[in-house]
């Protein structure tokens, strides 16, 4: 476990793409926003030596930038004689967006300022049996709630909707999810849109692997799998943290089917996918009749696996066996530098040294070398920022735009 959970330092998910603005001084309002929201500069001067730029430049900019409450003005210690420096700062609660995302058999709702603080929560049950009405229902609600619970002064910045199964990017549809078999093709846009627009719907790992290359670029960097070894198992990929999704359905390695799992049906339809011998939907059962306290959550189920004596059971000891090697064909398809893996199991070590071993006997080819395989602990921090993280930037970047 070598990664970590995001820490409470502000740091903004902003990207600003300056490249977007037509005209110099909104290119130079992006760039200044850009240094104070960065910490990189906190005063006029230290603004015009850093981006060679004269006082008078600086100031108009600046004054657009309060103007807009982009960036708030405080003032400073005084250090001997004169008058006290003006400090900027940028307003982290200028801006907020609506993030809805699965947990367990839940959908909450989180709404997340610039600095990817979390202003307000909520959650709602859906029972297994729910349909694409009752789905729907529980959507609007909760996108309202999130709106209602805005505090004075923030602009709304829309509403994302990150979600695991399988997705149409394109057409804004929810496909399928295990965890509610008699939901097909939920349109969230003409959902949510008319309650709290702009809709963005995201696959949930690829939420994930945005934001946790976002914090950590370093790691991140080339290629990168995100294998989620859950619920659900599922693979995201990403280059340079820019996830790999062209129409919203990627990496189903979960729904693969192997002949030693013939029989078992899914909740795809199908019978002998991956999850139906390695997902913990399918292997729970087994897993309670040991232990039977172990929580469906796969946060707290993570905490809980850490120290039992998972291999001692012979499912788990196949399912390993199963993720292992559907991961290491993965590779042969998509050759990644790197693998991160995340979820409940990965938790254990004596499961997780087990996986590597396999994984590694699995091999790659002659002259490719064996990708760094790296367990993460799981926080659906990573997942709210990766989602609402797009929206953020687009309003950020319309106010920028503004004409004053
Ligand atoms: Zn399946």
């Amino acid at each position: 476990m070598n990664a970590t959970v995001p820490n409470n330092a502000p740091q903004s998910l902003l990207s600003i793409d300056e490249s977007r603005f037509a005209l110099a001084h909104e290119r130079d309002c992006a760039r200044i926003y850009r240094l104070i929201l960065g910490g990189q500069a906190h005063s006029r001067p230290e603004i015009g030596r850093i981006l060679g730029l004269r006082s008078t430049s600086v100031s108009r900019v600046v004054g657009d930038l309060l103007a807009r409450r982009l960036v708030l003005e405080t003032v400073g210690e005084a250090s001997g004689r004169g008058r006290p420096p003006a400090i900027l700062l940028a307003h982290g609660r200028r801006i907020g967006a609506s993030v809805i995302y699965v947990s367990s058999q839940s959908l909450s709702g989180a709404l997340v300022d610039l600095n990817g603080h979390i202003v307000a929560e909520r959650r709602t049950a859906i029972e297994s049996e729910a349909d694409n009405d009752t789905i729907a229902a529980a959507m609007a609600d909760l996108a309202r709630d999130l709106l209602d619970a805005m505090p004075p002064g923030m602009g709304h910045a829309g509403t994302a909707v990150s979600l695991s199964g399988l997705i149409d990017l394109k057409r804004g549809q929810w496909l399928m999810a295990s965890r509610w078999p008699r939901m097909r093709g939920l349109d969230i846009g003409a959902v949510l849109a008319p309650v709290a627009g702009p809709v963005e719907i995201c696959r949930n790992l690829d939420a994930e692997l945005r934001a946790r290359a976002a914090r950590e670029p370093d790691q991140f960097s080339g290629g990168t799998l995100l294998l989620h070894w859950g619920w659900g198992v599922g693979l995201a990929y990403a280059v340079d943290g820019e996830p790999f999704a062209p129409a919203g359905s990627f990496g189903e390695i979960g729904h693969w089917r192997l002949a030693a799992l013939s029989n078992r049906s899914c909740g795809c339809g199908n019978t002998g996918c991956l999850e139906t011998g390695a997902a913990l939907w399918s292997l729970l059962p087994a897993l309670r009749r040991h232990w039977p306290d172990l929580d469906q959550d796969e946060t707290r189920l993570a905490r809980q696996l850490a120290g039992l004596d998972l291999l001692a059971l012979p499912q788990v000891e196949m399912a390993t066996e199963l993720v292992a090697r559907a991961l290491a064909n993965a590779c042969r398809l998509l050759f990644p530098a790197r693998i991160a893996v995340s979820g409940p199991f990965s938790a254990n070590p004596q499961l997780w040294a087990r996986f590597n071993s396999l994984f590694r006997a699995e091999g790659t080819m002659d002259g490719f070398a064996m990708p760094d395989l790296a367990g993460l602990r799981a926080s659906q921090l990573y997942e709210i920022h990766g989602a609402a993280a797009p929206l953020l930037s687009r309003a950020a970047e319309a106010l920028l735009a503004e004409q004053s």
